[in-house]
């Protein structure tokens, strides 16, 4: 533990995220349960011509507490286990070189009130992790948020994809080699989707999604 880590969790009381027993953010018992594979999470019905977007779980339990913790609560010592688990997902995609992470950017007005930028601590810490595998990868934050899109609760799929539309600009120039997206959780895909066509129509392909968590689409009852 660091000092850090250490202060932050005594302010927040210090509870795991998981289990809420006494220690540090995540005890080593919770973190023993987290997946250690990742596989392919297809939204149904998927955006025409999404990338392979591949996830290391369902967003729910274990991994969705870590990632709202991490978000909505600041327990910054969770981008640890949220990189590791990011990394699982890109290193399930098929590769070729050097890994270039771009993470879907947040508006920054959403980043000033929660006080930092969860998913692009999470990306850093995966590129970390990958270079601890020997596995050359960096994190370019190559895509802002243009305008406000109306909240995306309660729309459905084409809603979102209308709503979403234009929403991603790239910032800069990006490299011609291709990209891995990265986000938290899909859910319809209509997301990650805009980010990718923004880094496609900015000549930057997509290898593939890097996801933690898949949210599970249940058919609604007739
Ligand atoms: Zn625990």
């Amino acid at each position: 533990m660091t000092w850090w880590d250490g202060s932050l969790d005594l302010f927040l009381g210090s509870r795991c995220t998981g289990c809420g027993g006494a220690g540090r953010a995540l005890c080593r018992r919770c973190r023993a349960l987290l997946p250690t594979t990742a596989a392919p999470a297809w939204p149904t019905p998927s955006p025409p011509g999404l990338a392979l977007p591949v996830a290391t779980g369902e967003y729910a339990g274990l991994l969705q507490a870590l990632v709202l913790a991490h978000k909505e609560h600041g327990r910054f010592a969770l981008a640890a286990p949220l990189g590791r688990l990011l990394a699982t997902s890109v290193l399930a995609l098929p590769r070729r070189g050097p890994l270039v992470l771009v993470p879907v950017p947040s508006l920054p007005s959403v980043v000033r009130s929660r006080g930092h930028d969860p998913l692009l601590r999470t990306t850093r810490a995966a590129a970390a992790v990958l270079r601890g595998h020997g596995v050359r990868a960096t994190v370019a934050p190559l895509l802002r948020v243009t305008g406000r899109p109306d909240d995306q609760a309660g729309l459905d799929a084409a809603a979102r994809a209308a709503n979403l539309a234009g929403r991603f600009r790239l910032r800069r120039e990006g490299p011609a080699s291709p990209v891995v997206l990265c986000d938290d959780v899909i859910t319809t895909g209509a997301t990650v989707r805009e980010a990718q066509r923004a880094l496609e129509a900015g000549g930057v392909p997509v290898t593939g999604i890097a996801l933690v968590a898949a949210t599970r689409r249940r058919a609604v009852p007739p």
